[in-house]
This record gives C-alpha cells, sequence and structure tokens, in this order.
C-alpha cells in the first residue's frame, strides 16, 4: 500500500517554521531533543488528498445503512449542526455570568421539561457526559436514596440476563452486589425466577423495555409491583427510546430513574468516542439526590443554576454537561414536536418489523413475537454445522457490500446472535436494498462458503485480528520503514 511517505522528496515542504528564540537545552533533558525530525515533505495539495483520502474509508451514517442494534445509529439532521453553530451557544464560555447566557439556560431548561415529559418524570439533570454515566449518576442516586432512609441493608441489584453490559458495570462499580434473573420463553423477565431473587436486601431493578431483544415486557407493571413490593426501587435503561416516544413512558410503567441517551435517540451523532450526553430523570421522591447543578426558572422568569439540592450525589461532570448535544437532542426535539416524534417511534418500529418480515423464514428466529425498534435473529441453526459460516463471517461480508454489520453475538443469550436496527429515517428501497444482499450472503454460504469465510475482500484492510488490532495498533508509520 503506497503511503504519504512514498511522496516524500526533501524541498517540496510547505511548512515554514519561525526561528526558534528559546534555548530549548535549558528546559527539556537532551534525550528528549531531536535534531532531525523525518518528517514527510509534501506539497499542501498532496496533504489535502491524503487526508481527505483517509477520511473516505469511514464508514457513517453519512456514507451507508448503520443497522447496529442497540446503537441507534441514526440520521443525524443538519439543521441541529446549524443550531449548535450559532455564535451565542458555540462561544459561550463556562464561567460566564448567569445574566449573559439567559439563553443557554433557557435552552437547558426547556429541555429539561421536554424530557420530563418524554420519561413521565419529575425532574431531569442534564449533567451526565454518556448514558453509563448516566447510569452511575442513577444508581448513586438509588444508593443515596436508600442510605438516606436508613435502608443500609439493600445491598444488591437485580439485571436481566438480556441487559446491555453497562448495567452490571454500573451496578458493581457502585458498590452493589449483581443478581442475575433469567429472561422467559417469551424474551422477558422470568417474574417467578424475580419473585425468588427479590428480597429486603434488593435496592433496585435494572431493567430495558423493550430490552435488547426488541421486545416490549408486557408484564411490565407486576415486574414493578414486585420490586417495590420488597423496597427496591426500578431503574429504567433509556438508551434506546425510539420505540416508545410518546406512546409510553417509563415513568407510567413504575419507574422511578432513568438515563436517555441524547446520542442514539436525540439524533445527536456518535461514534468514534463522544461527545455523548446522557441526561438522568427521576420521580419526586429522588430529587433531592440529583446532580448538581439543575437549571431552574427563578420567580422573577430568569434562568439560573441551582446549587442548593439537599442531598445531592455531588457534580458528575465539570460544569453542566456537554452542551453542545443539548442544542442538537432541543432542536431535534422541536424541530419534529410532538407528533413528529410519533412518528420516529411508529417508523422505526414499522422499519424493523418490515426488515424482519422480508428476512424471516430465511434466518432463524429465537422468538415468535413482533419486535418494537429493533430485532435479533440468527442464521439457520444447521449452517455453522454444514458450512462452517458464522455470524462473524456475514458479519465479514456485508462490509464487501459497503453496509455496516449489525451487532453481533449481543444479547448473550441467543446463539450466534445478529440484533438489527434499521431506524426510522431509512428508506423502504434501502430495507429491501440490505435484505436483498443479507439473502444473498446466506444462498452464498450454502454454495461458496469460503468467500464469506475469508470476508471481507474489497475493505481497505481485510479481516482483522480484532483483539490485536485494540490492544497492539499501529498506529503509525515512518519514513523509509
Ligand atoms: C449504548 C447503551 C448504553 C451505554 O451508553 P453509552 O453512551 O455508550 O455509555 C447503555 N444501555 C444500552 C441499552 C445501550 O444501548
Amino acid at each position: 500500500m503506497n503511503t504519504i511517505f512514498d511522496e516524500h522528496e526533501a524541498g517540496r515542504g510547505t511548512s515554514y517554521l519561525p526561528e526558534r528564540e528559546i534555548d530549548l537545552a535549558r528546559y527539556l533533558p537532551r534525550s528528549a531533543l531531536r535534531a532531525e525530525l523525518a518528517l514527510p515533505e509534501l506539497a499542501e495539495i498532496q496533504v489535502v488528498r491524503h487526508f481527505t483520502g483517509l477520511s473516505r474509508r469511514n464508514h457513517g451514517v453519512d456514507s451507508g445503512f448503520y443497522p447496529l442494534g442497540s446503537c441507534t445509529m441514526k440520521y443525524n439532521p443538519k439543521i441541529n449542526e446549524d443550531t449548535a453553530r450559532l455564535p451565542g451557544f458555540a462561544s459561550a464560555h463556562p464561567y460566564q455570568s448567569e445574566e449573559t447566557v439567559q439563553g443557554a439556560l433557557q435552552l437547558m431548561w426547556e429541555l429539561q421539561q421536554d424530557l420530563q415529559e418524554i420519561t413521565g418524570m419529575d425532574a431531569v439533570s442534564l449533567q451526565p457526559a454518556a448514558g453509563a454515566q448516566g447510569e452511575f449518576t442513577g444508581i448513586l442516586m438509588i444508593r443515596a436514596y436508600h442510605r438516606l432512609r436508613g435502608d443500609e441493608g439493600r445491598t444488591q441489584v437485580i439485571i436481566p440476563d438480556s441487559a446491555h453490559g453497562t448495567n452490571p458495570a454500573t451496578a458493581a462499580m457502585a458498590g452493589f452486589e449483581v443478581v442475575h434473573v433469567p429472561s422467559d420463553e417469551r424474551g422477558g423477565v422470568d417474574l417467578d425466577a424475580l419473585h425468588a431473587v427479590v428480597s429486603e436486601k434488593t435496592a433496585a431493578l435494572m431493567l430495558t423495555n423493550p430490552n435488547t431483544l426488541g421486545l416490549f415486557d408486557e408484564r411490565i407493571q407486576e415486574i414493578a409491583q414486585v420490586v417495590h413490593g420488597a423496597g427496591g426501587l426500578l431503574y429504567y435503561d433509556g438508551a434506546n427510546l425510539n420505540a416508545v416516544l410518546g406512546r409510553s413512558r417509563p415513568g407510567d410503567m413504575g419507574f422511578d430513574v432513568v438515563h436517555l441517551n441524547l446520542h442514539k435517540t436525540f439524533s445527536t451523532p456518535h461514534g468514534g468516542g463522544g461527545p455523548g450526553s446522557g441526561p438522568v430523570g427521576v420521580k419526586a421522591a429522588l430529587k433531592d439526590f440529583l446532580p448538581m447543578p439543575t437549571v431552574t426558572q427563578r420567580a422573577d422568569g430568569s434562568y439560573g443554576l441551582d446549587y442548593e439540592i439537599p442531598h445531592s450525589i455531588g457534580q458528575m461532570r465539570s460544569f453542566y454537561g456537554n452542551f453542545g448535544m443539548l442544542v442538537r437532542a432541543y432542536t431535534y426535539i422541536r424541530s419534529l414536536g410532538g407528533e413528529g416524534l410519533l412518528g420516529v417511534a411508529d417508523d422505526a418500529v414499522l422499519n424493523a418489523n418490515y426488515l424482519l418480515a422480508r428476512l424471516r423464514g430465511s434466518f432463524y428466529e429465537p422468538y415468535d413475537r413482533t419486535p418494537k425498534h429493533e430485532f435479533v435473529i440468527a442464521p439457520p441453526r444447521d449452517l455453522k454445522k454444514e458450512t462452517g459460516v458464522r455470524t462473524l463471517d456475514i458479519a465479514k461480508r456485508l462490509l464487501d457490500f459497503s453496509v455496516h454489520p449489525p451487532t453481533v453475538y449481543f444479547p448473550l443469550i441467543v446463539d450466534e446472535a445478529m440484533m438489527l436496527e434499521p431506524t426510522e429515517t431509512e428508506t423502504r428501497e434501502t430495507l429491501d436494498a440490505f435484505a436483498d444482499i443479507l439473502l444473498g450472503i446466506l444462498k452464498e454460504a450454502q454454495e461458496d462458503p469460503e468467500v464469506v469465510k475469508t470476508a471481507p475482500h474489497d475493505t481497505v484492510v481485510g479481516r482483522l485480528d480484532e483483539a490485536k488490532a485494540v490492544r497492539a495498533p499501529r498506529l503509525r508509520e515512518t519514513l523509509g520503514a
């Protein structure tokens, strides 16, 4: 592969550095000083083409279909970017006085109100920087709630086996013992098993509904009764609200605490490490534990920051969260309005069910139910035995057709799982094209399994040793290497 170093030619460089005025040897150890630095010398246009070329090797939701289950890679409307770049928002400094940032505070306050309405909660904090941090915030509040009541014996958090991995990690980080509860044959919480593990030690149950199988737990009110009856609280992992936006609310289902991922449901961009935003909402009984500050509206109608939260768990992140993400989510909510948000939920569920209908019969379906915004399938049960082709191979082969693979091998309770979430903004043509590709790969797996097992073939790099690529990445090229 040609690298930018092959184009190097001495004297072609276009950077002109000023003469150094200080004696670096006075400040830096000799071992850290270099007389020569082997940077390639290139014309500006070569550099531009190099980086533009690299950027095109990325797959993003702006370049192709991205049905990554549980992660909601939905389209990020460009109007969100326009508003986030308005100078009054983009240039505001967190140390400015309240009078000079009334607009920004009003936006945050209104977003808090909107998220309260959407989730059926009584108060919201916008501070957490990601979903996992929202979970941690929520579980710390639950811990503080029990402690303040002198209920020190609640040391366990119950989590279903279909849960996202961050849930048990959060509970463990907050010092709780994780107690797993299995799913029943319909993919919901096994109520008998729940009865068996709930006790005076239960601090909370963490639940996603619809869960990571894309299935709505119809017995959620009964589940809530069991947990509340034992003195525990209910935590809702609302990272993906797509299926229920405007249709049902965690607060009405019986949940006490919820976190949302603005970078999933509310169209702020994600992938590549952030920044994210994971607001938390709580019922009135937990309001006094929120992280500080929250944004309030004062008696005279102005907006300000409230640090007077009696039993606040403290500050979870510097300042007020990732403000740019809040502007984007606010724009998304306000540009769609209530009707538009309902449409998001309906179309997300419709698209998932349409795609499943196209794949049904060809792929294995672990639960014979109508899913919500995402669904889990697996290759036909005899494919692996007959051809050696696994889910991972199918995922890799998809790359040759310029689509991002679905989430694979998750949730853990379905062998060879593929978890697909097409999102509401994809057209029927895209879904049909994708279904054709997937069915084509299945046929290919039977007729010519080697092609699938050695995929991808048309990408910049072939099949990677994924563990090694993460643990020992090769991040630089050097002149003459
Ligand atoms: C993405 C996700 C999370 C974690 O969110 P991050 O912002 O990645 O920390 C938690 N739960 C579920 C169900 C998710 O899909």
